[in-house]
């Protein structure tokens, strides 16, 4: 199997079987995000206390790579501290630009041939943008509720 086709493999087997899917009832933050070219919708719920996220869970539609993008994040930033979730999110969205990443992304690896389909690469990055987004709500006034349109 080529490296291509593992990483095929790894998105499709989130497609299908997506990590942290639903809803979580006491979330203390909720986030929107839509890109309306390609149709991918996503709305995360995650419940930070002490500067952490101590769990996350995720509902959406739209295409194999939003999709998979979403459930791979939810895997890498459940437990981690906030530091570490910005760490990440600079890693993955510097990845899908072309940055070598200096962190690890595990499953992540396998969106970096999205690269090669520039129009497609907003579905990588939805979940992460809309995920930036409502931290920065959430550490400036508490908010509890974004919603990020992919322009
Ligand atoms: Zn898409």
């Amino acid at each position: 199997m080529s490296l291509d086709e593992i990483y095929k493999e790894t998105i499709l087997d989130h497609y299908a079987h997506p990590r942290n899917k639903g809803r979580l009832s006491n979330s203390t933050i909720t986030v929107e995000g839509a890109n309306p070219l390609c149709g991918d919708e996503i709305s995360l719920y995650l419940l930070v206390e002490e500067g952490r996220i101590q769990d996350v869970r995720f509902e959406g539609r739209g295409c194999s790579i939003s999709q998979a993008s979403t459930s791979m994040m939810t895997e890498i930033i459940k437990g981690k501290d906030l530091s570490q979730v910005r760490a990440l999110i600079d890693a993955f969205k510097g990845m899908m630009h072309g940055k070598e990443p200096d962190v690890d992304l595990g499953d992540l690896v396998a969106l970096q041939g999205v690269r090669k389909f520039p129009v497609r690469i907003k579905c990588a990055t939805l979940a992460w943008i809309a995920l930036q987004q409502a931290l920065d709500d959430f550490e400036e006034k508490g908010a509890t509720a974004t919603r990020v349109v992919e322009e």
